[in-house]
């Protein structure tokens, strides 16, 4: 690939959610049942830091505060690591289902929780699902208040869980005279239609070129940094499957995930990857 494409920096973001927490399976596993599921997170998490310490790169984990809670023998590897660890929401509650006021306690109330394990400062975050879009005027001025450098919490496309169309495709300023940056995850624009390129099911199921092309378009050609995540459980084939789940939900949860390790080697190795809070300060020189 050209030089250019090479030299550019990418945000490389892992979501740390359990198997039992995704938005897929919201209406089949109760909250008030994750206490008795078999969590895979931590064992998924150390496979995951093992990946990144073989390809020396850094990323940041977005992390529940339910998960960090139970696991702060995990954070603490994880930033040992180098990692950046950033909120990913208490418990995967979507922006949209609550109200400005509930939806600062819930960022309050995870902060506190991965500032106290890890002891360095929480500046990101990610709304469960990408969920702030048309239907939240108010979040992104909520994390402003509260002072995070960045979001990265838009999907600038039409999907049928999620999305804001109208947005924009790379980092902007969501409130005026506020420094807060919104960095939304990459799109690809394929024949006409502007898609979710920066992980999911677009990562996992379809072949691992597209994800390449995709990237390197951002790259090159639109020369901004792509922004990609992925699940700890993405990486996990023995995890417990939900048998009374919808068929299209369980169709995406648990389509390649045994190729899903082997693909990210691949990308890693391809492009240049590191944490989203150093994305975010390189943007924020860059957007007015
Ligand atoms: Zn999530």
């Amino acid at each position: 690939m050209p030089g250019s494409a090479e030299k550019t920096l990418n945000g490389l973001s892992v979501d740390v959610e359990d198997w039992f927490q995704v938005g897929a399976f919201e209406n089949v596993i109760d909250r008030g049942d994750w206490e008795a599921c078999d969590s895979r997170v931590e064992r998924n998490c150390d496979a995951i830091l093992a990946m990144f310490d073989d390809a020396d790169v850094v990323g940041t984990f977005f992390t529940l505060g339910w998960v960090a809670q139970r696991y702060p023998a995990m954070m603490r590897r994880i930033a040992a690591q180098g990692h950046e660890i950033a909120s990913h929401g208490w418990d995967h509650a979507r922006v949209f289902t609550l109200g400005a006021k509930a939806f600062g306690e819930d960022l309050q109330r995870t902060r506190a929780v991965l500032e106290d394990i890890t002891g360095a400062s929480v500046r990101g975050y990610r709304a469960p699902s990408f969920s702030i879009d048309a239907r939240t005027p108010w979040a992104h001025e909520v994390l402003a208040e509260q002072g995070y450098l960045y979001s990265s919490s838009v999907a600038p496309i039409v999907h049928d869980h999620y999305g804001w169309r109208e947005a924009p495709r790379f980092a902007f300023r969501p409130v005026a005279g506020a420094d807060l940056i919104e960095i939304p995850v990459t799109t690809a624009e394929f024949a006409g239609r502007r898609l979710a390129a920066g992980g999911g099911g677009f990562f996992r199921v379809l072949p691992y070129a597209l994800s390449r092309w995709a990237i390197h378009q951002v790259n090159s050609r639109d020369e901004r940094p792509a922004v990609f995540y992925f699940h700890p459980w993405e990486i996990d084939p023995d995890q417990p499957r939900v048998a009374h789940a919808p068929l299209r939900s369980r169709l995406r949860h648990y389509t390649n995930l045994s190729g899903m390790a082997g693909k990210l080697r691949q990308l890693i190795g391809d492009f240049r990857w590191g944490r989203m809070d150093e994305i975010a300060l390189r943007e924020a020189a860059s957007v007015t």
